[in-house]
């Protein structure tokens, strides 16, 4: 049976309290293994760990030898891209077509990508005249901010969670990493790699559980944790602000989303079409970016609806390793029963199912799985809840509407402002209507094309503070001014 342990200070641990829950694949409902539930104890040697790496050899690397490390670490995930592959698919779910093209070399990447930006970016510096006329020179210097806490999710598991450990490591801090209960496989597995590459003890630790009353809840009311970063859902980050409250701790928190895409009747629709069936349904529609509300202008309404049914009738559901499946389950049992209580209300809201709706049949083999099917709707009224709430699932509503005006505000009447993509050929209009958006990133005519130069983060409730590119600095480092008078 194999078991999924905590990584502290360069080695694996099984619980003090001996407590384990089950993971299990939700292709089959299979049991993969069990994992190893922090207690306080172990997660307070993991904190003190990671506090300790700091003052050692960790803390004495130069920037360069530093990014040589994690060049390193890059490349080694890619050297077991197989074996990150399997484990990744095995807790998810999802396709390895899917998962060899984003998941592992994105999350391989994050370690490369950052380093290069960080080391390039150059601090401020101001000289001040002073009455004595001899002046002063001020030079902003900036330092790790300590040690990090990681609070990952299981939509992405191995590319979120090295999305924030990459740019806090480049940056000189140490990280204590408390994966999601559904997806614990990659996380362990880096561990490994750490200690291949040399990384030295506590540098990189990881913790498994739960959230509230368990590791999640233990790490981030940690007093020894300088600052949190957290990617869930809006309700867990407003916990998690609560308990960074206490001896003011910096947060960065990436968090839901109600996405609108805009598709005007000047767009290419062949080109709108293939972006929002991957907005909506790509990873079974459990990626915080993608698109549950799809905004048509009136002339072109029918047609793209009758595209889009055509398209999802094609998605072939299948195993992870089945080379022609480009769909797979949700990420659990629990998380079919939300989606699939969704689906129900949006029946009883009022909505027309125009594909999908339900369970499917999948055979004996399968049936235990976690499937379910992608779903279209219309009809639905704006204040419905199935419009307003996040499902994170396979499922979109298709709307009309008739003016610019009219599906700005609509796309803007939500709490969430993570992302938004617009569909039109005119690019006076593109960029109009994007600089009205209220949220942290806009596509045009295009969807999840992401730069990691750039800045990423959400608006409203979907999130605070921006990570990527230099905009990672602000969060993983202390900036410090020093002033000098001459
Ligand atoms: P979740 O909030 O349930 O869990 C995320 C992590 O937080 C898990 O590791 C969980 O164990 C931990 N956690 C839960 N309660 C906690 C607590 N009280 N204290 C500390 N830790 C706690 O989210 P999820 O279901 O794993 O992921 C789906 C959500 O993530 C969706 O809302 C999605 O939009 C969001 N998401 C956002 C982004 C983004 O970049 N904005 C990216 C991916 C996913």
């Amino acid at each position: 049976m194999k078991e999924f342990k905590h990584f502290i200070n360069g080695e694996y641990s099984a619980s003090l309290s001996g407590k384990t829950f089950e993971n299990r694949c939700p292709v089959d409902n299979s049991l993969i293994g069990l994992v190893h539930e922090a207690g306080r104890e172990e997660v307070d040697a993991a904190v003190k760990a990671a506090k300790a790496a700091l003052k050692g050899p960790w803390g004495k690397l130069t920037q360069a030898q530093r990014i040589a490390l994690l060049n390193k670490v890059a490349d080694r995930i890619n050297e077991r891209f197989d074996e990150f592959l399997d484990a990744e698919c095995r807790d998810t779910g999802k396709p390895h077509s899917i998962a060899s093209h984003i998941d592992i070399p994105r999350g391989a990447a994050n370690f490369k990508a950052f380093s290069e930006t960080l080391a390039n970016h150059p601090t401020e510096a101001f000289r001040l005249d002073t009455p004595d006329g001899k002046g002063a020179m001020n030079i902003g210097h900036r330092t790790p901010k300590g040690v990090i806490a990681v609070i990952s999710p299981w939509n992405l598991p191995l590319l979120l969670m090295t999305w924030k450990v990459g740019p806090a490591l480049a940056c000189g801090n140490t990280v204590v990493v408390k994966p999601s209960e559904e997806t614990p496989a990659t996380t362990t597995l880096l561990g490994e790699v750490m200690n291949e590459c040399g990384v030295p003890p506590g540098v990189f630790n990881v913790v498994h559980g739960f959230g509230p009353d368990s590791a999640g809840e233990f790490l981030t009311t940690h007093p020894l944790v300088d600052a949190i970063t957290f990617t869930g859902e809006t309700r867990t980050g407003e916990a998690i602000m609560k308990a960074a409250s206490v001896g003011l701790r910096n947060i960065s928190l990436e968090c839901g989303g109600k996405n609108p895409g805009i598709v005007f009747a000047d767009c290419d629709i062949e080109k709108a079409v293939e972006g929002t069936m991957r907005s909506a349904f790509v990873n079974c529609g459990q990626v915080c970016l993608g698109t549950e509300r799809v905004y048509v202008e009136r002339a072109i309404f029918d047609q793209f609806l009758a595209r889009m049914k055509e398209e999802v009738a094609k998605l072939k559901l299948g195993r992870p390793e089945d080379k022609s499946a480009n769909f797979g389950p949700l990420v659990s049992q629990e998380h079919r029963q939300k989606v699939k209580y969704y689906y129900d209300l949006a029946v009883e809201e009022g909505a027309t199912v125009e594909i999908g709706g339900g369970i499917p049949d999948m055979g004996a083999e399968l049936n235990d799985g976690a499937w379910i099917e992608p779903t279209i709707w219309t009809g639905l009224s704006d204040d419905a809840r199935v419009i307003r709430e996040e499902i994170f699932g396979p499922c979109c509503h298709i709307r009309p509407f008739d003016s610019e005006e009219e599906v700005i505000a609509l796309a803007n009447d939500t709490n969430y402002g993570l992302a938004a993509a617009i569909w039109t050929e005119n690019s006076a209009r593109a960029v109009r209507v994007a600089e009205q958006m209220e949220a942290g990133i806009v596509w045009v005519n295009s969807w999840f094309l992401r730069d990691l130069r750039t800045a990423f983060g959400g608006a409203k409730q979907s999130g605070i503070g921006r990570e990527g590119g230099v905009h990672g600095l602000e969060f993983y480092t202390e900036l410090k001014n020093i002033c000098i008078k001459l």
